[in-house]
C-alpha cells in the first residue's frame, strides 16, 4: 500500500485544474491537493481575453487569492512540472523538486498553432492563449495602425469585434471559403460575416498567407498567395490550438491529436487523468473520441475525475456547448456541428434574435445554434440530450412555441 501522505498532483492550474481542485474540496475530498502551474498568475478566465481585452477588467480570476490556501490546495504558480515517472509515481518540477502522487491529474491546456511562413517571427506578429498576450495585443493596437487577423475562428472573430467597436481598421485573412468553417453551419458563417462586414470589418475568404511583411523588424502587413497585400502594424494569428501531451506522450501515455482518456477521465494509466484541452474523450456511446476547447468541456470532466476519485456517481453526460460574444450578439451553440444536416431556421421574438437547429436524417436535433436566443439555447440542449424528434415545420414556425415543437408528429410519419 501507498503511504497516505502521497498526493493528489495537478498539473496544470487553467480552467481545468481549478476546478478540479476546488470540486474534489466540495465533495469533501480531503488528502493532500497540489496544483501545479507554469503560468505566474493564480487561476484566471480565458474567454475575457478575446472579448474585452481592449477594455479595463480582461484579468478575471476564477476564485480569489484566498480561496486556494483556506481550501488546503497547495497552489503553485510559475513552476512547470518537467517530468513524469509513472513506475515510482513522481513528477519533476522546474525548481528540481520531486512530488509523490497517489493520482495525477494533467490539464496542461493547448497551445496557439503557430504560423510557419515567411517573417512569422517579426514584432507584432501574436497569438492569444494568455493575459500576457492579451495586453501586448491591446498594447500593440494603441500603438495605433491596422490590424490584419489571420484565421477567421471564434477567437479571430471577437477580437474583430472588439477591435471594430474602438475604430480599428480591420482585416480576418480566412484560408476557406466561409468563416468559422470547421465550427459553424453555413448559414450562421453567412450572417456574422453580413454582421461584421456591415460594422467596417474587412473580411478575405479563400486567402492563403504567403508570409509577413516587414520593415525595420516590424510587422507591415500579411502578403497573400494572390499577390495582394494587407496592410497592418498588429497581426494576429487565430489558426487554432495544438494540445499540450508532450510531458504524456514523453511519459508513455497512449496520445493520438490529445491524451486518449475514457468516460470518466482515465488514461492509459489507471492512475492518470487528463482533462479539458489537452484531452480527448468519448462524448456519447459511439465510442469516437473528440477533443473539445470550451469551459462547459473542462468542467465536466473536471466532474467526471472527482466522481472517480471519490467513488461518486458519475455525473450523466452533458451537450456539449459554447458561447461566444460579438458585438451585441450572444451565441450559444450546443451540440456538434457536423456537414450536411439539415437546417431549420427560427426566428426569435426580437429583432436580429433567430436559432439555427441542425436536424438529422430523424429529425432530431443533432445541435443548435443561437444568437440572442436563450430560450431556443435551452429548448436546443434539452431536444438533443432527449433525442426528441422535432417537426421541422413546426420549429420553423415561431407562433409554435417550442414546447409544442417537441409534442408535433414528426414530418413525414
Ligand atoms: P487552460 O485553462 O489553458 O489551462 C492549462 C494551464 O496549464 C495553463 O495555465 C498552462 O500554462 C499550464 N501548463 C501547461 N503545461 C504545464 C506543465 N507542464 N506544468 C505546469 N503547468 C502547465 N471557452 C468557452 O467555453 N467559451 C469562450 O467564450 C471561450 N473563449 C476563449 C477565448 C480565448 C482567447 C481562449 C484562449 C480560450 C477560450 N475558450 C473559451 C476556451 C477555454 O478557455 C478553454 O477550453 C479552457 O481554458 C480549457 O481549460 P484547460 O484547463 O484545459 O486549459
Amino acid at each position: 500500500m501507498r503511504p497516505a501522505t502521497r498526493a493528489l498532483v495537478i498539473v496544470g492550474a487553467g480552467h481545468g485544474g481549478s476546478t478540479l481542485a476546488a470540486l474534489l474540496r466540495q465533495s469533501g475530498f480531503d488528502e493532500p491537493v497540489v496544483l501545479v502551474g507554469s503560468e505566474t498568475h493564480i487561476p484566471y478566465h480565458r474567454p475575457p481575453l478575446s472579448k474585452k481585452f481592449g477594455a479595463q477588467g480582461f484579468r478575471q480570476d476564477i476564485r480569489p487569492s484566498e480561496f486556494y490556501a483556506d481550501n488546503d490546495i497547495e497552489l503553485r504558480t510559475g513552476t512547470t512540472v518537467t517530468a513524469i515517472d509513472r513506475s515510482v509515481r513522481t513528477v519533476t518540477l522546474s525548481t528540481g523538486e520531486r512530488i509523490e502522487y497517489a493520482h495525477l491529474v494533467l490539464a496542461t491546456g493547448s497551445s496557439p498553432r503557430r504560423l510557419t511562413v515567411r517573417g512569422c517571427d517579426t514584432t507584432g506578429v501574436l497569438t492569444l492563449r494568455t493575459v500576457e498576450d492579451a495586453a501586448a495585443l491591446a498594447r500593440s493596437m494603441a500603438g495605433g495602425g491596422e490590424l490584419a487577423i489571420i484565421g477567421g475562428g471564434y477567437v479571430g472573430m471577437e477580437v474583430a469585434a472588439v477591435a471594430r467597436s474602438l475604430d480599428v481598421p480591420v482585416t480576418v485573412i480566412e484560408r476557406e471559403a466561409r468563416i468559422l468553417a470547421r465550427v459553424a453551419s453555413p448559414d450562421l458563417s453567412q450572417m456574422l460575416t453580413d454582421y461584421h462586414r456591415q460594422r467596417g470589418t474587412a473580411i478575405r475568404v479563400d486567402a492563403v498567407v504567403e508570409g509577413i511583411l516587414e520593415q525595420g523588424g516590424r510587422a507591415t502587413g500579411v502578403e497573400l498567395a494572390d499577390g495582394s497585400t494587407v496592410t497592418a502594424g498588429t497581426v494576429l494569428v487565430g489558426i487554432g490550438a495544438t494540445p499540450d501531451d508532450a510531458l504524456a506522450h514523453t511519459a508513455g501515455l497512449a496520445c493520438d491529436g490529445g491524451v486518449l482518456v475514457d468516460s470518466s477521465g482515465r488514461t492509459s494509466d489507471p492512475s492518470v487523468f487528463a482533462i479539458g484541452d489537452v484531452a480527448r474523450r468519448p462524448i456519447d456511446d459511439s465510442g469516437t473520441l473528440v477533443r473539445l476547447e470550451s469551459i462547459p468541456n473542462v468542467t465536466e470532466q473536471a466532474k467526471q475525475v472527482v466522481a472517480a476519485l471519490t467513488g461518486l456517481r458519475q455525473p450523466e453526460p452533458e451537450v456539449p456547448w459554447f458561447w461566444s460574444d460579438q458585438f451585441d450578439i450572444k451565441l450559444k451553440i450546443a451540440g456538434l456541428v457536423r456537414p450536411g444536416a439539415r437546417i431549420v431556421h427560427r426566428p426569435g421574438k426580437r429583432e436580429g434574435s433567430f436559432a439555427l437547429y441542425h436536424l438529422g436524417a430523424d429529425e432530431t436535433v443533432h445541435a443548435v445554434e443561437a444568437a440572442n436566443a436563450p430560450s431556443d439555447f435551452i429548448a436546443g440542449k434539452k431536444f438533443i440530450s432527449q433525442r426528441i424528434p422535432v417537426s421541422p415545420n413546426a420549429l420553423g414556425d415561431p407562433s409554435v412555441s417550442l414546447h409544442e415543437v417537441a409534442g408535433a408528429t414528426p414530418v413525414g410519419s
